[in-house]
C-alpha cells in the first residue's frame, strides 16, 4: 500500500518542488498537500531558526491529520545584510500582493550601495519530518551565491531571480527546474530526510 505523506506548505511553487524531489526516491508515496486537508490549523512561523519554523509547522499538521508530514522553513541570508531576511524572508516587505516582487525589490534597495565583492548570499532550508509517534528529523541544505543588481529569468519564484549560485553564470530563475533541485536548499535538505523517509515505507 502506497505510504501516505503529508507536505505542510500552502505555497504552491514550495509545493512541486517539494513532491518533485520525493518522486525521484522512488519510493511508493502518495504526496498530500495541506491543500487535501482544508481545515487544517494556520500556523504562525513564532521561531527565530529555520528548523523551528519548520518544526511548528509539521507538528501542527501531525497533530491535525495523524500522518507523516514533512514541512520545510527557508530563506535567504545575505551577508552584507547580517544574515537578513533570514527567517522573515517571506514577509520582509510586509506587502499584500506581488509579496515576491516587492521583497525583491527592497533587498535589492537595502544593497544599493553594497560593492559586488560583497554581495553574498545563502538560500537555507530546514526540512523535517515528524511521525505520529513523536519522531522528529531535521536536516539542512545551504547553496552560497550572490546578488545580482537586477532581476533576470522568469522560473522559479522569490528571490531566485537575483541570486546566482557559485560557479554558475545563470539566475535559479533561469536554470530548468530540475537542474534547480539538483543544487538547491531545498533539494539538499530533501535529499538528507530520504533515508528517514524510505524507512517509512
Ligand atoms: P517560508 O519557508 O515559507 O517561510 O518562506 C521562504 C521564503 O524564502 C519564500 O517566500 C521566498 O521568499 C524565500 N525562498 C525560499 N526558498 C527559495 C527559493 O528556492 N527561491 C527563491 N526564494 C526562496
Amino acid at each position: 500500500m502506497s505510504t501516505k505523506i503529508v507536505l505542510a506548505t500552502r505555497n504552491l511553487h514550495k509545493a512541486q518542488e517539494l513532491a518533485r524531489i520525493l518522486e525521484t526516491l522512488h519510493a511508493d508515496i502518495t504526496v498530500l498537500t495541506v491543500a487535501d486537508f482544508p481545515d487544517a490549523p494556520e500556523v504562525e512561523e513564532t521561531e527565530d531558526t529555520f528548523e523551528g519554523n519548520a518544526l511548528l509547522k509539521a507538528r501542527a499538521l501531525v497533530a491535525h491529520t495523524g500522518l507523516p508530514t514533512i514541512a520545510d522553513d527557508s530563506g535567504l541570508c545575505v551577508d552584507a545584510l547580517a544574515g537578513a531576511p533570514g527567517v522573515l524572508s517571506a514577509r520582509w516587505s510586509g506587502a499584500t500582493e506581488n509579496v515576491d516582487e516587492e521583497n525583491l525589490n527592497l533587498v535589492l534597495k537595502q544593497m544599493l550601495h553594497t560593492p559586488d565583492e560583497s554581495r553574498g548570499a545563502q538560500f537555507v532550508c530546514a526540512a523535517v519530518l515528524v511521525l505520529p509517534d513523536g519522531t522528529e528529523v531535521a536536516e539542512r541544505g545551504v547553496v552560497e551565491g550572490t546578488l545580482l543588481r537586477e532581476p533576470r529569468g522568469a522560473d522559479g519564484f522569490g528571490y531566485d531571480p537575483i541570486f546566482v549560485p557559485n560557479g554558475l553564470k545563470v539566475t535559479t530563475a533561469e536554470m530548468p527546474a530540475e537542474e534547480k533541485d539538483a543544487i538547491s536548499h531545498r533539494g539538499q535538505a530533501l535529499r538528507k530526510l530520504a533515508f528517514s523517509v524510505q524507512n517509512l515505507v
